[in-house]
């Protein structure tokens, strides 16, 4: 793209030169030379408009006709007011114009219609008068884009409403707004109540229809001053400049009350309701965040009262109960929002080979571990959410998730050239009594295309204590279709490994409680050492846990202890960082010249 301030260079030079060859503007022209600069100025993709001293129309050269809507003889004479709606000095402007300034104005065509125009101007001394010429630039197109630009980075796209950062913008404005002139602001959260249930039953198209319908029943009940935005799925939110709290649940009443009337959707009607969580700045909370995070809270309060109701924020909201309720609807959106993540973590062979003291890791396997990228509390590790989600069968989609994006990564990385691994993941209890757990495994390998006996199950010692024939039942299903299955944190429990004689096992996996004072603790050496010993009798694969330092290694191989995983050899880390300790390694990684 050529740069505009050359090209207006070049336009004025041509002006100048077609005003200086030209000894009588009104004559003909006569010289070739100035045939010429005629010829630059009517071929020009710019439109040019030059006036005389008073301010009329002399020159308009055929860009600047298709600009404006005029043909040469009508623009002819024409004050330059009419080809402009905005209220410009021509002489005021000058001094803007002769420092270079490029004007931004509102233009006007001939049958009345406006745009954005763009006006540049050179100034001319001929036969003592001062003529102008402005070069002229139609925007719409430019400023369309811009508009468009704009409308994708601050709303909607499905409502057209403000978005998520228009709404904290607004709001950092009415914070500051409320400040200068001793108002109050109330923030309301809305979440539409049931509307999974709208989704799962009518499909997404519908549940999307649903959201414009009540974005419009919305925006009906708003001022024109209100901010009405949508912070994604069905949450909206809205800003109010008040008086006094009882105008706020006004407002909330009015809303909800709206609701009472069927939204006709598909010619379909359709009742839905919404439950409101209302907080009041500067009353609740001084910073953004918390204000919103409030609203929040109050809205879960709503929910909890039966939904189809307003509750205005009040600080024993924040007890554990409402925490815990506000966690597991956040919890719940985690993996339709794409916050759930897997880190792994390697699980290796140490090889001693070479010169003494030398080992080289090989690593033939990565424990999956689940994170939540939480939008409030940042990486937050299992045991801060999988008890809830535990607890309220969010585990049932989640570990779905865990396997389905376990496997697919492993494939990846076969895919990208390394060596192929087996790969672990935790499953947990309520996973293993679902009675369609092998059916689900089956089907997520046969998607992914993952080799079974690359994966492994690990569950619990006591999950298998309190095994009923149906959950053995269903470990010899998965192990039929070549799975793995390990026993996790074995010792912690009470269980016995005679007792796993019975079982579906391959694999068993000493907790890191015995690793961690193997060294010093002569009674942890010997459990460890009779577990190894009784595992590798019963034909099982063993995995020592939380191996941290070399003496630990060092140890744990002399007990004939081959597979290890700890810090020693990495934390689990995200996928990418894996590959990179993967590739290393296969190129001989020497972990004891590493230290
Ligand atoms: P786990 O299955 O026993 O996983 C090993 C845990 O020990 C991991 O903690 C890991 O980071 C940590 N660890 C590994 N090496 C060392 C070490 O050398 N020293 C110490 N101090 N710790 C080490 P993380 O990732 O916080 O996971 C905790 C537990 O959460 C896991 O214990 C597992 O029971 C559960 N979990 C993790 N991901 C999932 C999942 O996808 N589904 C289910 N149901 N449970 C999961
Ligand atoms: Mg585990
Ligand atoms: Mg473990």
């Amino acid at each position: 793209m050529q740069n505009p301030d050359s090209r207006i260079q070049r336009i004025r030079r041509a002006i100048r030169q077609t005003m200086h060859k030209c000894p009588n503007r009104s004559g003909d022209s006569t010289t070739p030379r100035e045939a010429l600069y005629r010829s630059v100025l009517e071929n020009l993709a710019e439109g040019v408009v030059i006036l005389n001293e008073a301010c009329r129309i002399e020159t308009i050269n055929p860009a600047a006709q298709r600009i404006f809507g005029y043909d040469a003889a009508q623009a002819s004479g024409l004050p330059f007011c009419r080809l402009t709606d905005s209220d410009i000095h021509l002489r005021n402007a000058c001094d803007e114009f002769r420092n270079g300034a490029v004007l931004s104005i509102v233009g006007k065509r001939a049958n009345g219609e406006t745009f954005p125009l763009k006006l540049s101007a050179s100034f001319f001394s001929h036969d003592g008068n001062t003529l102008i010429a402005f070069v002229v630039q139609d925007v719409s197109a430019h400023k369309a884009f811009e508009d468009q630009l704009i409308r994708m980075a601050y709303y909607d796209h499905l409502t057209g409403l403000p978005n998520r950062r228009l709404f904290h913008d607004r709001l950092a404005q009415a914070v500051a707004h409320a400040d200068r002139n001793a108002k109050l602001t109330a923030i309301f959260f809305l979440d539409l109540d049931r509307f999974k249930t709208v989704n799962d039953t009518f499909g997404h198209e519908f549940g999307d229809l649903l959201l414009v319908s009540v974005a419009e029943r919305l925006a009906g009940i708003m001022r024109k001053c209100d901010t009405l935005a949508r912070m994604g799925g069905d949450e909206f939110t809205v800003l109010l400049e008040i008086n006094n709290i009882q105008e706020a649940e006004a407002v909330a009443q009015k809303i909800t009350e709206s609701f009472a009337q069927p939204f006709l959707i598909g010619g379909q009607e359709l009742f839905t309701s919404t439950s409101i969580g209302i907080t009041v700045y500067p009353l609740d909370a001084s910073d953004i965040d918390t204000l919103i995070k409030n609203a929040d809270t109050a809205m879960y309060h709503a929910k909890s009262e039966g939904r189809n109701n307003y509750q205005l924020y009040a600080k024993q909201m924040n007890a554990p109960a409402a925490e815990k309720m506000r966690m597991e609807n956040t919890l719940r959106k985690a993996v339709s929002r794409h916050q759930l993540r897997l880190h792994y973590q390697p699980q290796a062979i140490v090889h001693c080979e070479g010169s003494p003291g030398h080992a080289r890791m090989e690593i033939i396997g990565a424990e999956a571990l689940l994170r939540w990228e939480h939008p409030e509390f940042g990486l937050l590790p299992p045991d801060r959410f999988i008890p809830l989600a535990e607890e309220s069968g969010l585990i049932i989609p989640i570990g779905e998730w865990v396997l389905r994006a376990a496997c697919a990564q492993n494939k990846l990385w076969q895919a990208a050239g390394l060596n192929p691994i087996s790969i672990a993941v935790n499953l947990s209890p309520r996973q293993l009594h679902h009675p369609k757990l092998a059916a689900q495994i089956e089907h997520l390998l046969n998607v992914t295309g993952h080799e079974p006996t690359r994966l492994e199950i690990e569950i619990t010692e006591s999950m298998m204590l309190h095994g009923s024939e149906k959950i053995v039942g269903t470990l010899r299903a998965i192990k039929q279709m070549g799975v793995r299955i390990a026993i996790d944190d074995f010792g912690t429990g009470h269980s016995s490994l005679s007792h796993l004689q019975h079982l579906p096992v391959d694999t068993v996996k000493i907790d890191r409680t015995f690793i961690r004072n193997i060294t010093s603790n002569p009674n942890d050496a010997a459990i460890t050492q009779a577990v190894i010993d009784m595992a590798r009798n019963m034909g099982l694969r063993i995995v020592a846990e939380g191996v941290e330092t070399r003496e630990q290694m060092m140890f744990l191989q002399e007990l004939h202890c081959s597979v290890m995983q700890g810090y020693f050899f990495s934390k689990p880390v995200p996928s990418d960082e894996f590959a990179k300790l993967a590739r290393a390694e296969l190129s001989a990684y020497d972990i004891l010249g590493l230290q």
